[in-house]
């Protein structure tokens, strides 16, 4: 298998970074619990890395949204709580009570079958119940929600479920201030009431994903789940990681495959939507959006080559883009490393970078990188 495996682009994960986003996030939430969310590989970190750098920074519980990710993080040997909670009818309940996970519970379907897998499991389910209080997303609505509650409360004086968490998410914790927020922490601490009212004897309850760790106190309960902080990035539009102690983690680089000269007037890829405007060096960046690089970024992403940054030159291609590195090409030649986003320490762009000018969020860049480029956790 020589040769397998070699890609000429990295991303570069820094763990430091990490476990430092995460002692931040639980300094700023003293009275609660950090479970790190770790869905979607990590966002694109990768999951098992961050895994460790999380809880060694003080995250005691781990969050993936897929059972996929959940049953990875049990069979890399960790026994603190994960909780997951995506899945669909038919999703192997009973392997996942057999690994310990905590499930949520947005539906009576759900509760029914999770009720079936316990039996076979031979062990009740530890479950978290989710409602909605105003995401419309997932959970159910208080007034159902509540029947789910007694439902479930119901199983657990079977012995077929232990109800050890009620919980929800926040729509807007990200817009300083909106009333939507405590419009929902209303409807959660209603459904508290109500949960203590029927008797619940209830291990955490949570709502605060990373806006609502860093801004919004009255929403921390028992425990914070933040994902996006962790990973160093801002969920404020408005607020970059730095002004909120946060360090980016992710670094995309690529090494340069091809560097030559181009003569003036030269339509530049597919399409010819950039065409150079004097002699000049072009330099080949073997990384495109099979590889998750946004398509949208043809003529405005920012590359960092050589201390100088460049803006993509022409249409982002299947596995690669060009830059027009300037006449006389500078001192750079295949090879050469060029830079897609960091920590932004070294003028290089960041993550927010790329999403600002793509029109997208911090999150979609990081998750979306390919899994066929190396990760390198440093
Ligand atoms: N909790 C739930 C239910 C989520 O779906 C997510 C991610 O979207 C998070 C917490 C973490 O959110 P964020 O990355 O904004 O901190």
């Amino acid at each position: 298998d020589a040769g397998s495996g070699y890609y000429p682009a990295r991303v570069i994960v820094d763990l430091d970074a990490i476990r430092a986003n995460v002692r931040r996030l639980a300094q700023g939430a003293p009275s609660a619990a950090v479970m790190a969310v770790v869905k979607a590989d990590g966002y694109g970190h990768g999951m098992l890395p961050v895994a460790v750098a999380a809880l060694e920074a003080g995250a005691t519980w781990l969050g993936t949204a897929q059972l996929d990710g959940a049953f990875a993080l049990r069979a890399a040997g960790h026994e603190v709580p994960v909780l997951a909670w995506i899945y669909a009818p038919g999703a192997p309940f009973a392997a996942a009570i057999g690994a310990d996970i905590d499930l949520s519970v947005p539906a009576p379907w759900a509760l029914i079958e999770v009720i079936r897998a316990a039996r076979e499991a031979g062990r009740p389910a530890r479950v978290h119940l989710k409602v909605d209080t105003g995401l419309g997303r997932g959970g159910s609505f208080l007034e159902p929600w509540t029947d789910l509650l007694h439902a479930a409360l119901a199983a657990e004086q079977r012995g077929e479920v232990r109800v050890v968490g009620v919980w929800s998410h926040l729509a807007r914790a990200d817009e300083q201030g909106h009333p939507g927020v405590h419009a929902q922490i209303e409807v959660f601490e209603e459904a508290l009431r109500r949960a203590d009212a029927a008797g619940a004897r209830l291990e955490v309850r949570h709502l605060a994903n990373s806006a609502a760790t860093l801004a919004v106190p009255e929403a921390h309960y028992d425990l914070v789940r933040p994902g996006l902080a962790i990973y160093g990035l801002s969920p404020f539009a408005h607020r970059g990681a730095a002004e909120i102690g946060l360090r980016p983690a992710m670094r995309l680089e690529a090494d340069l495959a091809l560097v030559k000269a181009a003569p003036a007037g030269q339509g530049v890829s597919y399409g010819h939507t950039y065409t150079t405007t004097r002699e000049t060096m072009l330099g080949v960046v073997p990384l495109g959006y099979g590889d998750g690089i946004p398509r949208h970024a043809s003529n405005v992403g920012p590359v960092q080559v050589a201390g100088r940054r460049h803006t993509i030159a022409g249409r982002v291609c299947m596995d690669q883009f060009v830059l027009d590195l300037g006449p006389g090409g500078a001192p750079v030649a295949a090879g050469e490393r060029a830079v897609l986003f960091g920590a932004g320490d070294d003028g290089e762009p960041t993550a927010r970078d790329w999403a600002d000018v793509v029109g997208t969020i911090d999150y979609e860049i990081v998750t979306r990188i390919g899994s066929r480029i190396p990760r390198v956790h440093v």
